[in-house]
């Protein structure tokens, strides 16, 4: 008799800034249930109800061994498809049941991926500071512990905040200066270079917030810093400009954050138009499409470095992990560095030492919930802030 999934539930907690969704599936055979990452944080309520009054009752029954039927039907049984809270949703379905299929293997999910090609996964820290010297020193703190990729940001995303120039009457929100945050960007990387020399990889993230001609610009000024990757350079409504970046430099580019639709990164990977491919694996929808994914940019020399920070929850961190130990183009990975908490609330969550962050023994994704203590810290209902982006004239912008 086959196993079959009996019941599905919507974990939802928030141990520090970013509100967490895991799905648990419990499964016909006593003590088997496997989990999966559906964070949505910003729409944490839409991703809930997908699941709860929509996926649940059409999943119960089924099959658990038929992870690849159960992902194409659930992507199709909406009829519209490939928006983020949906393919979040279909994530933690999608994560849950190749955690089971491990356990009942008694294997790792990288086994079931086709091994390992590596022991560990190379991971990239944030280092940040509100001056140049601020990020260097943030910069030679990773390095001391044992960091190879660092990625560079002065004052967050866009820079600093900026409110000088806003016309009078203007509503509140998180400004910033594009041209700004241009000239001194470039400043603070010829500082931390000059600082900490040609040994460390250093990355940088955009995050879309440039004009286009300005993305371009930017890249070409940035050649000379000989960066990793730089990340974002521009939004997924631009995507024509990538060709442009390529005419007039060998910047490595890094994209895919904001991905839902195959449509957006199969012209880049055919076009080798980027070097990394970088999807937020619940966005776009598990493990099962990013496995087609990354086999389908090996074919184009492109590598992987799966979107990883603090809206990762630590299960989809596992599930970059066995992505990342047995892909054959893995680049390398994000991570967020969590707290002491997190590691109790999420038993199994990944290690990080000497910048390697590296499996456990467990079968499937090796990693479980510790569901009292996930309920005693909440989601909070709050209204973000910081994606009420806007220009120096308080026009709103692009986060
Ligand atoms: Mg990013």
């Amino acid at each position: 008799m086959s196993t079959v999934i009996k019941d599905i539930q919507t974990i939802t907690t928030q141990p520090s800034g970013s509100r967490l969704i895991i799905v648990k599936i419990i499964t016909s055979d006593p003590g088997l249930h496997g989990v999966g990452c559906a964070t949505f944080t910003q729409r944490f309520n839409a991703v809930h109800t997908a699941i709860e009054k929509h996926l649940k009752p059409f999943l119960i029954g089924r099959d658990v061994s038929k992870i690849e039927e159960i992902w194409q039907m659930s992507m199709v049984n909406s009829y519209w498809r490939n928006g983020p809270v949906l393919n979040n949703a279909i994530s933690g379905v999608d994560q849950a049941l190749w955690d089971i299929k491990g356990k009942q293997a008694n294997m790792p999910v990288y086994q079931l991926l086709g091994g390992k090609c590596r022991e560990a996964a190379a991971v990239y820290g944030h280092a940040g500071g509100g001056t140049p010297q601020a990020v260097a020193d943030d910069v030679q703190n990773f390095s001391e512990q044992g960091y190879h990729y660092i990625r560079v940001q002065m004052g967050g995303y866009g820079g600093h905040e900026s409110q000088a120039r806003k016309p009078e009457g203007s509503p509140d929100g998180a400004y910033f200066d594009p041209r700004a945050y241009m000239r001194s960007t470039l400043k603070m990387l010829e500082h931390v270079r000059s600082e900490i020399g040609d040994q460390v990889e250093l990355l940088h993230d955009i995050h879309e917030r440039l004009q286009p001609i300005d993305a371009v610009k930017f890249a070409k000024d940035v050649e000379r810093f000989n960066l990793f990757f730089l990340e974002d350079p521009l939004a997924p409504e631009d995507l024509e400009w990538f060709e442009h970046i390529r005419q007039q430099c060998c910047t490595p580019i890094a994209m895919g954050e904001l991905f839902n639709n195959p449509r957006e990164w199969q012209p880049l990977i055919e076009g080798k138009l980027i070097d990394f491919i970088r999807m937020h694996i619940s966005q776009m929808g598990g493990i099962t499409p990013a496995r087609s994914v990354a086999l389908f940019a090996n074919m184009y020399g492109l590598r992987t470095a799966w979107h990883g920070p603090g809206d990762t929850s630590p299960v989809g961190h596992a599930a970059n992990l066995h992505l990342d130990l047995w892909a054959p183009n893995f680049g390398v990975q994000e991570w967020c560095r969590f707290s002491e908490l997190v590691y109790e609330m999420f038993p199994g969550t990944p290690e990080v030492r000497n910048g390697y962050m590296y499996p456990n023994k467990q079968p499937g994704l090796g990693i479980d919930v510790n569901e009292e203590l996930a309920a005693e810290y909440p989601c909070q209902d709050t209204v973000e802030h910081w994606t009420q982006t806007r220009l120096p004239d308080g026009s709103p912008a692009r986060p």
